[in-house]
Order: structure tokens, then sequence, then C-alpha cells
């Protein structure tokens, strides 16, 4: 008889690991034996789950680097026991969390399924009981024995995504998050439908390996019409900051004003690794398209492509980690590692 498939749960806090005391009216966060007895559903799945938690669960604001390197270690030290992980998370840093796992877990060959909530278990009308139990039935996929998901994805509203393609755009509705940039990987309708190709297979025959070294001196800078000089200079003068992502406007456009491209060229001179990313939820920066992205493609800025902010802050902090010159960096950081970019 062939071995039921096993899942690991791994809660880190959120609106979904929440159960209202009906005594008190408040909200307050499970343990894994509470969460079965409020989602008795999950008896009827055919896999075995077990679960683990934070020790204190936190609200997913008060995410860090540290709380990645906890996740990445808890799937690497239970990597060979489960067929497949679900993470119990916050939505609302749910994006950042996914692209930080998706660069720290490398080589991966199993489902590695993020999702939570708008409104908590307990609730009657709570979003959090399909996505949870989706979510595990997807990481349970397998054909002829092999796992459907081998990367990090988000489920969240009927659709698994690629996690370090999300953005969370919503604040109330559902179906909250979007990847503009690539399409669902599962639609849940009656049946789980599996887009084949918009899959991500590892590229090489090595083994799965976690990297926790996540350097976060990087800083993110929106631009808006009227910034002012002292703020760019602020930015990029920080102390101990070694990149810096321009957050600019459509294809990859910034102001062609002196001071502001002198600024950043000082910058890039005195060894800041410098990004560009475009502020749309969709397409691409196309250096060079317009004049307005020329001079920054002449100063070698990185040129983001089709990545998504909270993707190009977990690529930078994890591309930090490895000590890579400026040429370096830029290769690397312009090809998908992940599928996370084209
Ligand atoms: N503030 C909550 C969090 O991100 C919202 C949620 O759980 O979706 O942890």
């Amino acid at each position: 008889m062939a071995e039921r498939t096993k899942i690991l749960l791994i809660y880190t806090g959120g609106t979904i690991g929440m159960v209202k005391d009906y005594q008190t009216g408040s909200l307050r966060a499970f343990d894994f034996k509470e969460l079965v007895n409020n989602v008795p559903e999950l008896n009827q799945l055919a896999c075995d789950l077990s679960g683990v938690s934070f020790k204190v669960p936190i609200d997913s604001s008060n995410v860090s680097p540290l709380h990645w390197k906890r996740i990445a270690e808890l799937i690497r030290d239970n990597y060979e026991k489960y067929d497949g992980f679900v993470v119990l998370h916050g939505s609302d840093t749910m994006s950042y969390s996914a692209s930080a796992l998706s660069f720290m877990l490398e080589n991966l060959d199993k489902p590695v399924i993020f999702t939570g909530s708008q409104l908590p278990i307990g609730d009657l009308r709570t979003d959090a009981k399909e996505n949870l139990i989706t979510s595990i039935q997807i990481a349970t996929l397998k054909e002829e024995g092999v796992p459907v998901i081998q990367e990090v994805g988000l489920y969240f509203e009927y659709k698994l995504y690629r996690g370090n393609r999300t953005t969370k755009l919503n604040a109330e509705h559902f179906e909250a998050f979007a990847s503009l940039n690539h399409p669902p990987l599962v639609e849940s309708g009656v049946h789980l439908n599996v887009s084949h190709t918009s899959l991500y297979r590892k590229t090489d025959s090595e083994s799965f390996e976690i990297h926790t070294k996540m350097d976060s001196n990087v800083a993110v800078l929106k631009l808006f019409p009227g910034i002012g000089q002292s703020l760019v200079r602020t930015v990029c003068t920080t102390t101990g900051l070694k990149a810096l992502i321009l957050e600019t406007y459509g294809a990859g456009n910034a102001p062609l004003e002196t001071w502001f491209l002198t600024e950043v060229k000082q910058a890039i001179e005195r060894g800041l690794f410098v990004i560009n990313v475009t502020q749309c939820i969709g397409g691409s920066v196309q250096p060079g398209q317009y004049e307005t992205s020329r001079e920054l493609m002449e100063m070698q800025v990185a040129n983001g492509k089709d990545i998504t902010t909270e993707s190009a802050l977990a690529k930078t902090m994890y591309l930090l980690g490895k000590n890579l010159s400026a040429l370096e960096f830029k290769a690397v950081f312009e090809r998908s590692l992940r599928g996370e970019m084209v």
C-alpha cells in the first residue's frame, strides 16, 4: 500500500490562526489541536498532517529576516520527513516572506505553500477554511509519485500563484493578491486546474539547501513628482547602505533633472548597488525606451525587468549576503533565479 502523504503546517501568526473566544469576544492565536477542532474537514483529507507553531505567533507586520530564517530552518530540519509544507502567515507581508523564502530555499523539489486569510478561522464568513484546505490539497498533489508543485507558492481565494510574483493589493477583498506578470499555477474550482506550463522547475540536479544570510542594508525609494534632492541624498548616503531599489515610473522612467542623476551617479561611484524596478504592479522596465530611462541604463543601474518590489527587495538581501562585486551583482540580479522575472 502506498504511504500516505505527509504535510507539515507551519503557523507563524496572522488572522488565519485566530479563533474567537466566545466568552470574551476577542480573537486569540490557536494551537494546532485547536485548529483541527475548528476545521474538522481536515480529518477528511487523504494525508497525515502535523503542525508546528512559532513560540510567539506574530502579526506579519512584525516579520523580519530572522523569522524567514526560522521558517527556512524548520523546512530544512523536516525536509526528508514531509512531502510538502504549508506556511500559515499574515497576509500583510506574505508576498515579502514568500519571495524571501523562494531565494532562501534552493533546489526545492517539494511544495512550500504560503496561505492566510482576511477573516479569522473562527469567523462565520471566514475565507480561512477554504484557503487552508485547498493549500493542503495542492501541497499533496503528485503525478507519478512526483510533487506537482516544486516551488514556493502563495494560495489565496481560489488561486495558487508563484510566491515571488505576488503583491497584496487589497486590504479587504478576499481576492487580496495579484500576480500580473505570471499566470496562476493552479486554479481551484470544481477541480484543481494545474497550469503545467507555468510551473517552476529547478535547472540543475543539485540537492536542496537553504541560505539564511540575508543582508538588509537596502532601501526602497519610491519616486514621486516633487521628490527633493535632500531626501534622495539622505537615502543614498545612509550609513551602511549597500543597495538602493529605485521604484521608478512606468517602464522604468525617472526625472531628467541634473541633481537627481548626479545623486544616483555619485551613489553608484561610492559603491552602492542601484536597481530599477517599476512602481506599476504589472509590466516591465524597458531601459532606454524613453529618454527618461536612458541615463539610468548608461549608469549601469541593474534592470529589474518585471520583478515585483517585494521580490526585488528579497533578492537584493539574498545577493548582498553573497558579497558580490558590482558587476557580478548586476549580472546575477538581471537573471531569473527562481522564476521571479523573465
Ligand atoms: N495584520 C494581519 C497580518 O498580516 C493581517 C492578516 O493576517 O492577514 O498578520
